[in-house]
Formats: structure tokens, sequence, C-alpha cells
């Protein structure tokens, strides 16, 4: 990857959580990143795709024609093997037909009603995933998709302080950490968002120059 040129591209996420992890390593490698912030104009894009490749897919595309600008966005979430695959491309929003509790952020009650779902499961059966697909557009035409996956299981009850949405009782074997206990680049070098990322700038070159 050439480092003397660099490209501005726009992460089409809200999240400040992914916003965090990203723009970092994105920045090493000479990339000027801008956010939705930075484009108020477009709205909240619907995530209307069956699939993560599907809803980054068509959220680079929205951003990229909107903006002229390349841009790359991503979308995440848990699968748990007793559930069948959910909260999946649902997780952000697992948790809504919930009440609150009084004070209860919405990660924390998206992971209130994944222990109680979970409740009686005994450890070998908790297997768990991330998933991470990132996608990047060129406004002119050219697309990238990629995928990371990162293996764990479902803790009992939340351990640690750290990062966002699930990472408190996502359990990571090799570490013996949850994602929550990891500092960031610790969390980067293991997880589904790393992994995509690296893949994503692995292809990155012959991306751009694909015209
Ligand atoms: P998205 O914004 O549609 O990609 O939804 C992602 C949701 O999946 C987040 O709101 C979290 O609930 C969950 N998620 C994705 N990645 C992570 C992670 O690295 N740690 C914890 N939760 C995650």
């Amino acid at each position: 990857m050439s480092r003397d040129k660099k490209t501005r591209i726009v992460l089409a996420t809200g999240n400040a959580g992914k916003v965090r992890e990203l723009a970092g390593p994105l920045a090493v490698f000479g990339m000027e990143v801008a956010g939705l912030s930075d484009f108020p104009a477009i709205g909240d894009i619907e995530e209307t795709g069956s699939s993560f490749e599907e809803n980054a897919l068509l959220k680079a595309r929205a951003v990229a024609a909107a903006t002229g600008l390349v841009c790359v966005a991503d979308d995440s979430g848990l699968e748990v093997d007793a559930l069948g695959g959910a909260p999946g491309i649902f997780s952000a929003r697992y948790a809504d037909d919930w009440a609150y509790l009084p004070g209860e952020s919405r990660d924390a009650r998206n992971i209130r009603k994944l222990l109680a779902s979970l409740a009686g499961v005994p450890a070998p059966q908790r297997g768990c995933r991330f998933v991470c697909c990132m996608a990047a557009v060129r406004p002119k035409g050219g697309e990238l998709a990629v995928r990371g996956v990162w293996e764990g299981r479902l803790l009992e009850a939340g351990r640690g302080t750290g990062g966002f949405g699930y990472d408190p009782v996502f359990f990571d074997e090799e570490s013996q950490m949850s994602a929550a206990e990891m500092h960031r680049d610790e969390k980067n070098a293991r997880s589904h968002r790393g992994k995509a990322l690296r893949a994503l700038l692995e292809g990155w070159e012959a991306f751009v120059s694909s015209e």
C-alpha cells in the first residue's frame, strides 16, 4: 500500500465506539477519515439487507453516491449458536421489545435479554461469534466486500468495563479474557472488526486503482 498519497474517505457509521476502533488503523495507512457527522444532510440509512454483507454494501453505496467520496461501511453483530445465530444482523436492536430498567443503557438491556435467553445453557453450548463485514464503494463504481469472524463463548455474567455492546459477556478462550477486559489494541488484534479491516487494507490498493 502506498503511504504517500492521502485518500479522503468517509466512514458510514454514527457509532462512536466503531469510529474510535477504525480511525486509528485507517490513519496509519494514510487515509483521511471523515464520518457521517461531517455530512449532516445524509440521514439514517435503513439497514434493509438480510445479511451483514448486504447491509454494509447498501450503506456504502448510498453514502458514496451522496458524498462523491470513497465510502467504507460496516455491519456487524453477534451470532449465538444456542439461538440459531440470533441476534445476528439485529444485534443492535435485539432487546428493543424489552422495557428498560431504571437508568439502563441499550447495551445493558441487550445483554440482560441475551443472558436471560441463555439461562441454564452450559458452557460447551454457549458458543458464539462476532462477525463484521466491511464494504468499500467508489462513487464511480467499484466495490470491495470482506468479512472478519471472532469465535468466543458467552459468559454467564459480564466482566470488564471496556469496549461497547456485548463485549462484557463475550469470552475469548485464547486470552482467557472478556472483550471488555482487553485493551483496545489487543481487541483490534483479535476482533472480527480488526480482521475485516486488515482484509480491507490488503485489498485496498487494487480496489482504489481498479478504475
Ligand atoms: P451495527 O451497527 O448494525 O453494525 O450493529 C452492531 C451491533 O452489534 C452493536 O450495536 C453491538 O450490539 C454488536 N457488536 C458489533 N461489534 C461488536 C463488538 O466489537 N463488541 C460488542 N458488540 C458488538
